[in-house]
């Protein structure tokens, strides 16, 4: 019998709780479980948020500004001192070293205390980050630790190797724990318990990616060897946090990976390109494919030929043309006498899919129906009837496709639209419908890739980076209230020639009646004082579906000049006549909204604009994201702001299962790893014996002990 712990004996003691720790009682217990802590794994991989620099001391003279530094010195004059300015009172200790004098300044004190800690003569190490006012070097609230009778500095920094002559770790800390306890504490946990830490990823992949052994990188990522490079420690590109951020990556691309495989493993339909329909279609539109789009479409194609199932997620930013691309997915689908559904998140945007859809299969001689929450039961029936008989090649409709009393003859493609407004049960609906249909997700809320590549790990991701020929950037422009008339001028312009108006209400937020109200009194306000010679249609979500597509029709048709609205116009109605945006309150909307709305101007040849009415009140958010759409129309650069101001969570919303909180990695500047760790992963998940083989049983263990129940993978048994 072996004595040397397994894989899974040492993943028990990672679970130590910390109160086992010395130095950790109730209260820092109760502390650090508000932090997420309550195990010594936690607490190994909580990372130090930055570091100090203590590994020797610098001479005063030697001091550079606006940094971090440890030097030594002596007391030379102490007092109490009032600013000039503000009157406040501080305490301030003129140290020097025989190279220059440093001003130690403390704003918070107790006076008698301080008076005895710095008589003068007295001689200490002083660690703070260096500031120069003039020709002054000052530090304020300076870390110091003072020497004993006749010893030398560097005698101290050897006395207390946890605190000098390293680079220290600093941790993100809550009130009543100091960095030198903390250090203490995790000193404990890592020397420990960090050669605990396994993870059984192959050697092949350690060697290849250059992977340090876990416990060695935490070891290190907590207390760095002295040798170290500070600058890659700080700019977070040392070995020991990037192997853990492989680590981190690894286990969960491995997930998706496997998630696929099972995809990749079922028996799907082989689709052949006919270009029965996909040829005539080509020749009726009014434009040629554009680089990407035929691009992607080829990727489609051939995933589509596959004899597996296609899970492709299609991106490409507001309107890069992602419906055309879809209709000629689903052509190929119908030439090979299968069925289509395709599923929008909201009615009016289903109709308009709808009516474009049936325009060009109507030509083309091929059958498509309509099927939403408002359709009757009468037509219901029959719709449903078409489909089951085959008689139907193509639904369109919202979550009402999705029924379980809906049924196909033959479902070959799976076509869901505006993706990020669904969950990933509804993924699983539509595949349930067919025999292993093709799936085919798309969206215009441009996610970063890295988020992408976790979110939707299990897919295959195309990328429309291509906008249409002839598109100028809409010129966006940032008003306040008062400034409204400057905004009504520019639409007077437009709309004289010829060109139509969207003029947006937000949501408000205590019921929809006033949110509806907004619209309706805003409308009624624009013509009977600003635009009374133009017709005026208002679209709001309680309208009926009738009603909703009679104004819809009269203003993609030009009937109507300005169109106001609340956000229901939202996502991906195209009037490409439509050269001009107002949104009242733009600082209420969040920026893939905001992205979202201006993508319904832009859509044509004209120059168009999109003019937000911020109020006077607004949000540092609030402002950050108008400057953001004031900046850039680059839906990537936005989606990355949106990322960046609130968070990979926030970012999904809460109806997106599954997104991990990362311990380690960050989504934002962990890229690259990302990349390496999936590439690594699925060509693990590609052996057929990985499910099986003893060699890939601990990692195994440990991809369940990390996301098992996460991920759904019932496969590892
Ligand atoms: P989205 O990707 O936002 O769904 P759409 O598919 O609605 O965008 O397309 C936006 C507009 O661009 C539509 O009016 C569409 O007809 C038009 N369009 C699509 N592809 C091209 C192209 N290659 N050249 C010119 N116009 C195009
Ligand atoms: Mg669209």
């Amino acid at each position: 019998m072996s004595l040397k712990p397994t894989y899974e004996q040492k993943h028990k003691l990672l679970a130590t709780p910390l109160e086992s720790i010395r130095g950790v009682g109730p209260r820092l217990v109760e502390k650090f479980a508000k932090m997420g802590l309550s195990t010594v794994e936690h607490a190994l991989f909580t990372l130090p948020f930055r570091y100090e620099d203590r590994r020797r001391l610098t001479r005063i003279s030697q001091l550079t500004p606006d940094t971090r530094d440890i030097f030594f010195g002596s007391v030379l004059a102490a007092g109490e001192k009032t600013t000039s300015r503000s009157h406040r009172k501080l305490y301030e200790v003129i140290v020097g070293d025989g190279s220059g004098t440093v001003s130690l300044k403390w704003f918070h004190y107790r006076k008698p205390w301080i008076e005895k800690q710095y008589p003068v003569g007295r001689r200490g190490v002083f660690y703070g980050e260096i500031k120069r006012f003039g020709s002054i070097l000052e530090i304020h609230h300076p870390d110091v630790e003072f020497l004993s009778q006749g010893q030398s500095p560097e005698a101290l920094l050897q006395s207390d190797p946890l605190n000098f002559g390293r680079i220290l770790p600093v941790y993100p800390l809550t009130e009543g724990l100091t960095q030198k306890k903390a250090r203490k504490i995790w000193k404990e946990i890592v020397d420990r318990f960090a050669g605990l830490a396994e993870s059984p990823i192959p050697e092949e992949i350690r060697r290849r990616q250059r992977l340090l052994p876990l416990s060695d990188a935490l070891r290190q990522v907590h207390f760095p060897h002295s040798d170290s490079s500070l600058k890659k420690l700080e700019e977070r590109r040392d070995a020991a946090r990037r192997t853990l951020v492989f680590d981190e990556f690894f286990y969960l691309e491995l997930g998706m990976a496997l998630k696929r495989r099972g995809i990749l493993l079922e028996q799907g339909h082989a689709f052949r390109v006919e270009h029965l329909y996909t040829k005539p279609l080509a020749r009726m539109l009014p434009f040629r494919l554009t680089e990407a789009q035929r691009r992607v479409l080829g990727e489609i194609k051939k995933d589509m030929m596959a004899p597996h199932p296609m899970n492709r997620l299609l991106q490409g930013d507001v309107g890069s043309g992602k419906t055309v691309v879809a209709l000629m997915a689903a052509l190929v689908a119908i030439e090979n006498n299968t069925q289509v559904a395709v599923v929008a998140p909201t009615e009016i945007l289903a109709e308009q899919h709808f009516f474009q859809f049936q325009g060009w299969m109507k030509a083309l001689g091929l059958h498509v129906v309509f099927l939403s929450g408002a359709t009757s039961a009468a037509e219901r029936r029959d719709i449903l009837e078409q489909l089951q008989t085959g008689h139907a090649h193509m639904v369109v409709g919202t979550h009402a496709v999705l029924q379980k009393d809906v049924h196909f003859a033959n479902l070959g493609l799976g076509i869901i639209d505006e993706q990020h407004r669904f969950g990933v049960l509804q993924r699983g609906c539509l595949r349930k419908k067919g025999k292993h249909p093709d799936l085919l997700v798309m969206t215009a809320t441009p996610i970063p890739r890295t988020l992408a590549l976790t979110v939707y790990g299990d897919l295959s991701l195309s990328v429309i980076d291509q906008l249409p020929p002839g598109r100028s950037p809409v010129v966006t422009k940032v008003l306040l209230e008062g400034q409204r008339r400057k905004a009504f001028e520019e639409i007077s312009r437009e709309l004289n020639e010829g060109r139509q108006a969207y003029i947006v209400y937000p949501l408000v937020e205590e019921t929809e009646k006033s949110d509806l109200l907004a619209a309706t009194e805003g409308a009624e306000y624009l013509s009977a004082k600003i635009f009374p010679d133009k017709t005026i249609g208002v679209l709001h979500g309680k309208m009926r579906t009738d009603e909703k597509e009679t104004i819809m029709r009269s203003f993609k048709s030009g009937n109507l000049d300005v169109l106001v609205s609340t956000t229901v116009i939202e996502v991906g109605i195209d009037v490409p006549n439509a050269t001009v945006m107002m949104i009242e309150h733009a600082e209420r909307f969040g920026l893939a909204q905001l992205h979202q709305l201006r993508g319904r101007v832009g859509r044509g040849a004209c120059q168009s604009y999109c003019l937000m009415i911020r109020s006077r009140r607004c949000s540092e958010d609030g402002l950050r994201r108008l400057e953001v759409m004031a900046s850039t129309t680059d839906g990537f650069k936005i989606a990355e702001a949106d990322l960046e101001i609130r968070g990979p969570g926030e970012f999904l919303g809460t109806r997106q299962a599954g997104v991990p909180d990362f311990r380690v990695a960050n989504l934002l500047s962990d890229g690259r790893v990302l990349e390496q760790a999936r590439q690594e992963a699925f060509s693990i998940a590609e052996d057929p014996a990985f499910l099986t083989a003893d060699r890939y049983g601990e990692l195994r263990q440990a991809l369940k002990d990390r996301w098992g129940d996460r991920l759904e993978l019932a496969s590892l048994g």
